[in-house]
């Protein structure tokens, strides 16, 4: 089997597709070669070699070492220089590479090969005995390190000591002789330690730095690694051992890392660092401060020292050569690493460059306008989920701060703002202007409106599905949820956390994308939307095939959405539109009657509200298809809780205290979620949902009348487990259809349809869908009914099925496609079989995300819904699944 492939000298054995065999520097190296950039030559030992080693015992096969050798006198010739030869000696590296990046392998060791012999000739040939102690030095100290297990600072410290004698402060001020003397120190450290001496044998230190690197595979460090980014085992490990250029032979050498454009702007820039006269890690060592590579740089920098381009012109356009055709070549951004030895230049590394979401938007637009790359190839380089990062306002990294604690972060975005404890204050205090953070033990559906008013909100308890981060998340408020550290008094108007105090109007910064809480104002940096962002969306949206809505009741999250690309509201949940303040006594007077009349008479009051919410609702959404769900909760969620609550309905409804209260207990249910919520509400008060079709459809005829707009709005009834509750209710909705369209001499056209939500509803979705115009699949409730789990009480054990792998991903977060996808599937297809033409979406908060999307897809449906922020999300996650 061969275990070895060479690379160098304008060619190799390997080439980038074998990233798997030759792990990823391995594979580049190669491929430059190949390329015929400058590589120093060198060989891979093959990540089937570690495999090899680990399933016998540690053991190398008998070939390796024939083939190794074959591979190291290849090299010999090359270079014209021997391995262990006194007077002409090669010098290598031995580096490892896996196949994903992955610290907590071995580090790199340089200079291998170097003796007291070989130092010598070292010193010889290059006619600097200085360079050829440092260099020894340097590998003592590596070796030493990584193969020999003997802590570093030893040797910093026997370095500092001698540099103190001599009265140096910089490295480079030790000359030969100063070196010479701290490699005999380093030595008898390591026989101090070891009890034996520094290996002499260059082949012995070969093999004990391969050996080191197999090693490693299986240290602590990586193993960790590996669980935490779930990379197999299996995979392997390969070692690349390679001819050493010298960095730090004078004043005409270099070492540096660069990207080939911009990796935190994308700007399409060289840019990139350097250290003359230093070798490998100096310069991210920072040891010394490391000059810019191009003179756009050294301006940005406010850099005083020259840029390459000034104090190395020739190589530096060698380099700028390089740079060219490696994203030519690899059509991505690299980030390379390369090394100048007396004006030659020599390529090391180079691999797909990490870059932030700003700068991936920009990389992909620009190198597809450059046509390095398709369009559909840069829809594929987003990760929809970063475009987060950019639809928010963001903290001025520039800017100081002052940390308090850190929380989950359960909603994207930074804000700062005066600190208030409730939702009232909340309010009150912004309808004056200013801006407000919301903090709260934890928060319920009666918080709404505070949380509206906020900047943002932080809550002590709860997790990234907590009341808070959901309703956070929908609105696209930055929050910070369950910093528990932090203790809250209501009573004194405090936060506290180890003796900082804060209090109630004094300001806090939340970065909801971190989940840190900062004391004082950070100035936050507002999101562009256009450029860039606004290109890659428009070629999105030309590729996919399914549409983008959003869930939306408030004018502002509609008005959002609309700026955000959505095509239209997938999902009105009408009881948000029930909590303001000047309706809720008036739903509390519904909820709290005992009689079909006294409903009515609250539900008359309600009537012109709703409708006026609709209005204004079909108003912005010009023509769009509008999904309204009618009534959902249960009604126990509205009702009063303190005694004033009380009276104030009392005094509503003209009763007395005492029948307020004894209706409140009557109404109290144990498993509300499961209890007289959705179209059981209707099935038992079909007033209520007749009052809901009524505000819509005169709604219509409104908006119809004044703006000529057609608005076909699409009734959603909720939680159907039988085709017979829709059967009911849809004929409640028809007849009052029917009224309107009379009383109105205006036709209407409309859908009614239902959510599926109940595992019932998806198996008999073959029936429902005889009396239903469209699904929509409620996949949070659906969730929450096939697990039977309830979200809310969800976070104090998920936690542990996450950890213990029991689940993969927080099912409330991206769907289940095993389970519940199955029970959407089944649906999709049992309903499509009744009604070829029936409409599909989703409404729950898999809407928005992009794997729950690519399922949206695959099962066929026509669109998905999410919140408004995350409208760009989905617009490109849909596009990713439809290419
Ligand atoms: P890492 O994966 O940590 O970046 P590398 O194997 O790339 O480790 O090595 C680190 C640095 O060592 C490189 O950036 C390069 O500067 C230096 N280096 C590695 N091999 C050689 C070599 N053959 N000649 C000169 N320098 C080298
Ligand atoms: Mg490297
Ligand atoms: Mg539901």
């Amino acid at each position: 089997q061969k275990w070895v492939y060479s690379f160098g000298d304008g060619s190799s054995e390997g080439h980038s597709g074998m990233r798997n065999l030759l792990g990823g520097k391995g594979a580049n190296l190669a491929e430059m070669s190949n390329l015929g950039l400058p590589v120093p030559p060198g060989f891979t030992i093959t990540t089937e070699l570690c495999t090899y080693y680990y399933a016998n015992g540690r053991q190398y096969p008998a070939e390796l070492k024939i083939q190794a050798a074959a591979a190291l006198a290849t090299v010999e010739k090359i270079v014209g220089k021997v391995f262990g030869d006194a007077t002409n000696p090669l010098l290598v590296s031995v580096r490892s590479g896996a196949r994903a990046s992955m610290p907590g392998m071995m580090d790199t060791v340089l200079n291998l090969g170097l003796n007291d012999a070989t130092v010598e000739g070292l010193a010889k040939l290059s006619g600097d005995g200085r360079f050829a102690y440092d260099s020894y030095r340097r590998f003592i100290q590596m070796y030493s390190n990584v193969v020999l297990d003997i802590d570093h600072h030893h040797f910093e410290e026997i370095l500092d000591r001698h540099k103190d004698e001599k009265g140096h402060s910089l490295d480079t001020d030790l000359s030969a002789d100063d070196w010479q003397e701290v490699v005999a120190d380093y030595k008898a450290e390591v026989q101090r330690t070891l009890g034996r001496d520094f290996p002499q044998d260059p082949h012995e230190q070969l093999w004990g730095a391969i050996g080191a690197v197999f090693a490693s595979w299986m240290n602590q460090r990586a193993i960790v690694y590996r669980r935490l980014h779930e990379i197999p085992e299996s995979w392997g490990t390969a070692v690349n051992i390679q001819a050493m250029v010298f960095g730090n032979m004078g004043q005409d050498c270099a070492t540096g890392v660069a990207f080939t454009r911009d990796p935190s702007t994308g700007e399409n820039i060289f840019y990139g660092e350097y250290l003359i006269n230093a070798q490998g890690e100096d310069v991210v060592a920072g040891i010394r401060t490391p000059q810019q590579i191009t003179v756009q740089g050294k301006i940005a920098n406010h850099s005083t020292l020259p840029a390459m381009e000034e104090s190395m012109p020739q190589v530096f356009a060698e380099l700028a050569a390089v740079r060219d055709k490696l994203e030519r070549h690899f059509r991505d951004v690299q980030d390379i690493e390369f090394t100048v030895q007396s004006g030659k230049l020599y390529m090391l590394q180079t691999r797909s460059g990490k870059r932030t979401a700003e700068a991936a938007l920009k990389i992909a637009v620009d190198m597809a306008n450059e046509g390095l790359i398709t369009q559909e190839e840069a829809i594929q380089r987003v990760e929809p989920r970063s475009l987060d990062q950019l639809l928010h306002p963001r903290l001025d990294p520039n800017a100081p701060r002052n940390l308090l604690t850190r929380g989950l972060p359960a909603s994207p975005g930074a804000a700062y703002g005066r600190v208030v404890f409730s939702a009232d204050a909340a309010e009150d205090l912004a309808s004056k202007g200013e801006a407000v953070i919301l903090v709260r033990i934890e928060t319920s559906p009666e918080d709404i409106h505070g949380m509206h008013a906020a900047k943002g909100i932080l809550t002590t308890r709860g997790g990234m599905t907590s009341h808070a981060a959901v309703v956070a998340r929908g609105m696209g408020r930055p929050c910070v949820a369950g910093a528990g550290e932090v203790r809250i008094d209501y009573a004194a108007g405090t936060l506290s956390l180890r003796g900082t105090i804060v209090k109630l109007g004094d300001y806090i910064t939340l970065d909801g994308s971190t989940g840190e809480v900062f004391v004082g104002q950070v100035p936050t940096l507002q999101p562009k939307l256009s450029g860039s962002f606004a290109t890659l969306m428009g070629w999105a949206d030309a590729k996919r095939t399914m549409k983008v809505r959003t869930n939306a009741e408030t004018p502002l999250d509609a008005r959002t959405a609309r700026e955000f690309g959505a095509e239209g509201i997938g999902l009105c949940r009408t009881e948000h539109m029930f909590f303001d303040a000047d309706r809720i006594i008036a739903v509390r007077e519904m909820i709290m009657a005992d009689d079909e009349a006294g409903r009515r008479a609250a539900l008359a009051k309600i009537l012109p509200m709703q409708r006026s919410d609709f209005v204004e609702l079909f108003t912005i959404m010009a023509g769009l298809p509008v999904t309204i769900r009618l009534l959902d909760p249960p009604l126990h969620e509205f009702l009063p809780h303190t005694d004033a609550e009380m009276q104030e309905v009392a005094v509503a409804s003209g009763k007395d205290l005492a029948f307020v209260k004894a209706r409140g207990a009557a109404l109290h249910e144990s498993n509300p979620m499961l209890g007289h919520r959705g179209c059981r509400l209707g099935v038992t008060y079909p007033e209520i949902y007749e009052m809901q079709a009524r505000a819509i459809f005169e709604a219509v005829v409104e908006v119809q009348k004044t703006s000529g707009a057609t608005v076909e709005p699409e009734v959603m009834i909720p939680l159907v487990a039988t085709r017979k509750e829709l059967d009911l209710l849809k004929a409640v909705i028809d007849r009052v259809a029917g009224e309107v369209s009379a009383a109105s001499g205006v036709k209407l056209t409309y859908l009614v349809g239902t959510m599926i939500e109940l595992p019932r509803a998806a198996l008999q979705a073959g029936k429902i869908a005889e009396s239903a115009d469209f699904f929509s699949f409620g996949t949070n409730d659906l969730t929450q009914t096939t697990f039977g789990l309830s979200r809310d009480d969800a976070g104090s054990f998920l936690q542990s099925y996450l950890r213990q792998g029991i689940l993969e991903e927080d099912p409330f977060v991206s769907l289940d496609q095993e389970g519940v996808g199955e029970l959407v599937q089944i649906a999709a297809e049992r309903g499509r079989k009744t009604r070829p033409d029936l409409k599909l979406g989703i409404c729950g908060e898999h809407g928005g995300d992009p794997a729950s999307i690519a399922f949206c897809q695959k099962v066929g449906l026509n669109y998905v819904s999410c919140s408004p922020y995350r409208v760009p999300i989905a617009r490109l996650a849909a596009a990713q699944a439809a290419l």
